[in-house]
């Protein structure tokens, strides 16, 4: 099992070689592909995004079989996703969570825009993510009145949902919440920046062994 600090360390490093253009090979691997029927083993578990620009391997440079990843607009956090974390914290003892979110993030955008125009037409279905985001948006447009510029409002709209879905994490689940207490998971909030490639941990990095 590999601690919550040496998984994020390998997320870093791998991260770094992806922006330096040294990695790319892990993906396919075809040795490491041949090994994977015996079984599963990966060392963090990813919460994304969907957006098309933000896959989890690629971005750090990851193997088959090395990331539990869970994508969907915007990383919300629903019951799904919870017991998807749980079940990879516990089958496979994965001590590392990284709610990933990335700048210029549709599901965030959408869910401004909602704010700023209430009475605009969603399908129930688009609505069910935009109101698991919507918290966390809100409690930025109680604030100052520069924050009101969308484009101001955005970076920290993303961030915002970033800190609340990882809260979500480490507090809405029973399971989750003892094995941090007990056994060493962690669950850390990170930024894709779509600009530079790089991922920020900025939420919770845990500290050297
Ligand atoms: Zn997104």
């Amino acid at each position: 099992m590999m601690t919550a600090h040496a998984a994020f360390e390998a997320l870093r490093l791998g991260n770094r070689r992806f922006v330096s253009k040294l990695g790319g090979g892990a993906v396919a691997d075809p040795p490491q592909r041949r090994a994977l029927p015996a079984g599963q083993d990966p060392f963090a578990i990813i919460l994304g995004c969907s957006d098309a620009r933000v896959p989890a391997e690629i971005i750090f440079d990851q193997g088959l079989g090395d990331l539990f990843v869970i994508r969907v607009a915007g990383k919300i956090v629903a019951p799904s996703q919870i017991g998807s974390v749980e079940f990879a914290a516990e089958a496979f003892h994965t001590r590392l969570v990284v709610v990933l979110g990335h700048s210029n993030c549709g599901a965030v955008h959408a869910t401004l825009e909602q704010l700023a125009r209430p009475w605009r037409e969603q399908s129930r279905n688009l609505r069910s993510i935009v109101d698991r985001i919507r918290p966390a948006v809100e409690g930025l447009l109680d604030k100052s009145a520069p924050a009101r510029d969308p484009r101001a409002l955005e970076p920290l709209a993303v961030r915002a949902n970033i800190r609340m879905a990882a809260d979500h994490l480490r507090h809405g689940s029973d399971v989750l919440e003892q094995l941090i207490q007990q056994d060493g998971l962690v669950v850390v909030g990170a930024e894709y920046s779509l600009e530079t490639g790089v991922v920020d941990f900025f939420d919770c990095v845990p500290a050297p062994a």
